[in-house]
């Protein structure tokens, strides 16, 4: 099932409604009340669909609950391998000695193959954003399943190691999306921190407004690539996700993968 079909349903079901309100065929204040009632479901439909952090359509990460006490977080990375600043990353994470998830794009990986090389063996966890940045709620059931086996395909070809987390692009999923994502063995993951680093609104705003959201089993969502557009840069997040890893360790601290958080549930 799309939310799309069920938007175009609820919409028709609120003009045929005032329509006959106005023939005659319905009392007026009924017309509106359905009309009113099935535009409500529909919207509430699509607010679900594109708010990351609930899991109406299926299972949705966004955090992980820890054993009391345990301080950890994930920071992730989507739209990347996006040349020179995931490069800039990964340096400003090795001098930290922090692992990171990054949620790559399939044609960016199959342009800069050597980038995501590179990512996977400084240990930090690849996942998938998708096969190519398009918004999968607009996508029919053939054309999602390609999307998703192709950037799955490509990443496991590069690393040698199994996939298992997707993020789809914009956090968008519902029924169809979901069932697609599972028949290809792997969880959704969206975020629970996001300070909108694509919008660069300055170094020390980015750092801040993750330091300030953070809490114990936080996943971030940053960004070492722009997609699709692929021409902002990405300095800001380069360098605020030092200065956020400084700040949260002196807070307590430590930053692990989605995998390794996951792991770390306390159910
Ligand atoms: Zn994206």
């Amino acid at each position: 099932m799309r939310i799309l079909y069920v938007l175009i349903a609820v919409s028709l079901i609120s003009v045929m409604a005032l329509w006959a309100g106005k023939l005659g065929m319905l009392r007026k204040k009924v017309a509106a009340l359905l009309a009113c009632v099935s535009l409500a479901c529909g919207g509430s439909l699509l607010l679900l669909a594109v708010l990351p952090g609930n899991s109406f359509y299926g299972e949705t990460i966004t955090s992980v609950n820890l054993p009391q006490g345990k301080k950890l977080v994930a920071l992730t990375f989507d739209d990347g391998p996006y040349p020179p600043y995931t490069q800039a990353l990964l340096k400003v994470l090795e001098s930290r000695q922090v692992p990171a998830t990054f949620f790559v794009v399939g044609n960016n990986a199959s342009r800069y193959p050597e980038v995501v090389r590179l990512v996977a063996s400084k240990g930090h966890e690849i996942a998938l954003h998708a096969g190519e940045h398009r918004d999968l709620l607009r996508l029919d059931r053939a054309e999602l399943a390609g999307n998703i086996a192709s950037g799955k395909k490509v990443l496991e070809g590069l690393t040698g190691k199994p996939v298992k987390y997707m993020r789809p692009p914009h956090g968008f999923r519902d029924w169809l999306v979901m069932e697609e994502v599972a028949k290809a063995g792997l969880r959704v993951v969206n975020w629970s921190v996001i300070p909108r680093d694509w919008t660069n609104p300055g170094v020390q705003v980015i750092a801040e407004r993750v330091c300030k959201e953070a809490s114990p089993g936080a996943i971030v969502l940053l960004h070492d690539g722009d997609a699709p557009a692929q021409i902002a840069s990405r300095e800001q997040t380069v360098k605020a996700t030092g200065i956020i890893i400084d700040e949260l360790r002196k807070d307590g601290y430590e930053f692990v993968t989605v995998g390794e958080l996951l792991s770390r549930n306390a159910g």
